[in-house]
């Protein structure tokens, strides 16, 4: 996978394929699944929602600029990979789930590979997890109409964001570095994710 799907395109970044080659990606999906974990797509996890595609897990990693002291912030914690893939590479990563089957799930994948720097929260993550702020990256790992507020004034001062932003079909991932009370935003490349529901994203 990390051969074919990461390295042979543009991830260049060698801490994020270590990690992307540590990861055992099979764990985070069922058992009638796992053939099909190292493909280069998307799988569902139940309930609606998804575990994305390595490349876009890797490019979404890569785009953070994580490093070895940082403190993450991620929303929809869904399988657990994405955190799992963070927490090879930064010293705490704080993760949201709204839907609680999922957030307990991921929990005992995460817990059951021995990381101990992931600390899980079950609820509307657009509300991010006041009490651990600031964070110096945060990641949104499904689709939503804007930044949402609470996240912004989260992040730390020079603090990156990333998400994809859009409409409920289409979004473009977008990163954000906080300068100030301003962001100054980098469109990427468009990307499809599952919609992020909650005070400030989609109404359910
Ligand atoms: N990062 C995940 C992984 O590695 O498997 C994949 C995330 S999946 C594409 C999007 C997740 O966001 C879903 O699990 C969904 O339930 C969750 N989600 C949507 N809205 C949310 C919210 N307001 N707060 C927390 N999680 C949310």
């Amino acid at each position: 996978m990390v051969e074919t799907q990461i390295i042979s395109r543009d991830i260049e970044d060698k801490k994020v394929i270590n990690a992307m080659k540590k990861v055992p990606r099979h764990l985070f999906v069922a058992k009638d699944l796992e053939e099909d974990a190292y493909n280069d797509h998307p799988l569902p996890i139940g309930l609606g929602q998804t575990i994305s595609q390595p490349y876009m897990v890797a490019q979404m990693t890569s785009v953070l600029g994580t490093c070895g002291s940082s403190r993450i912030l991620e929303i929809g914690t869904g399988s657990g990979y994405q955190a799992s893939i963070l927490a090879e590479l930064v010293a705490e990563v704080f993760t949201i789930e709204c839907i609680e089957t999922l957030a307990h799930s991921a929990e005992r994948v995460v817990r059951g590979l021995g990381y101990e720097n992931i600390f899980m929260k079950i609820g509307d993550g657009t509300l991010g997890w006041q009490e651990h702020s600031t964070y110096d990256g945060i990641l949104i790992t499904a689709a939503t109409p804007f930044f949402p507020l609470p996240l912004v004034e989260q992040l730390k001062d020079g603090g990156i964001i990333v998400a994809p932003i859009g409409d409920k079909s289409i979004q473009t991932l977008t990163k954000a570095r906080k300068i100030g009370n301003k962001l100054h935003q980098e469109q990427l490349f468009d990307c499809v994710f599952v919609p992020l529901v909650g005070r400030y994203g989609w109404r359910e």
